[in-house]
């Protein structure tokens, strides 16, 4: 079966392929369609953007589409950046810009007071049906005050899971995919749609 997977992020499409390699799927993206460019992400949650992504997906390509929207969430900057973590450092901020402003942001905090969430949360969309399904992932560390490795992208490099002492950046893709917010909430869907018949499926 055919599913678009609404991303032109090419760090999220790794991931996306490395999980889903043993489920009988084949992963169609954007540009296949024509479409270079994503959709705003306008929703004032991960949730929503999730939805808006899956739901322009299916549109256009006709097919059940999966998104997935990921924030950053450090308790003590009340859960920002979060939603707007591919934007915290400004519009076209880089990887770089975004982690330099949340060092600055979080240069007096210590111990605790570094804690962080990644979540991601996935939306599966149906093309015609009317509920989307959505699957959470979450995995809380914390934020080191140097960046550290080289693989990985985005936050990866700040960000050590509780249970190790390496940064996500310091992680092989498969041991990132051990503790990763995304490989969760990839594992939800998985085993959501192994037992599922989309063809009689409720909308
Ligand atoms: P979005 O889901 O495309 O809106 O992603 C928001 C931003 O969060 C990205 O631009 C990255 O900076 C960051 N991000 C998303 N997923 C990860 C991840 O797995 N590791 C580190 N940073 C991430």
């Amino acid at each position: 079966m055919k599913i678009f997977l609404a991303t032109n992020n090419m760090d999220k499409r790794n991931e996306f392929n490395e999980l889903l390699n043993k489920v009988d799927v084949e992963l169609v993206y954007p540009e296949q369609f024509g479409k270079t460019s994503e959709i705003e992400e306008s929703g004032i949650n991960l949730e929503e953007n999730a939805l808006i992504k899956a739901r322009w997906g299916a549109k256009f390509s006709g097919l059940p589409s999966l998104a997935d929207d990921t924030g950053l969430e450090v308790q003590a900057l009340q859960g920002a950046p979060g939603v707007y973590s591919a934007r915290y450092a400004g519009n076209q901020a880089s990887y770089q810009d975004n982690v330099r402003k949340l060092l600055k942001q979080m240069e007096k905090l210590e111990g605790e007071d570094r804690t962080a969430q990644f979540r991601t949360v996935l939306c599966f969309y149906i093309p015609g049906h009317h509920n989307p399904y959505l699957f959470q992932g979450v995995v809380k560390g914390i934020i080191v005050k140097n960046p550290t490795g080289d693989n990985g992208f985005g936050y990866d490099p700040v960000f050590v899971p509780r249970g190790s002492t390496l940064t996500f950046a310091q992680m092989s893709l498969g041991e990132k995919n051990n503790y990763s917010h995304r490989s969760m909430a990839i594992n939800n869907f998985k085993n959501w749609f192994k037992q599922v018949d989309l063809y009689t499926i409720d909308n």
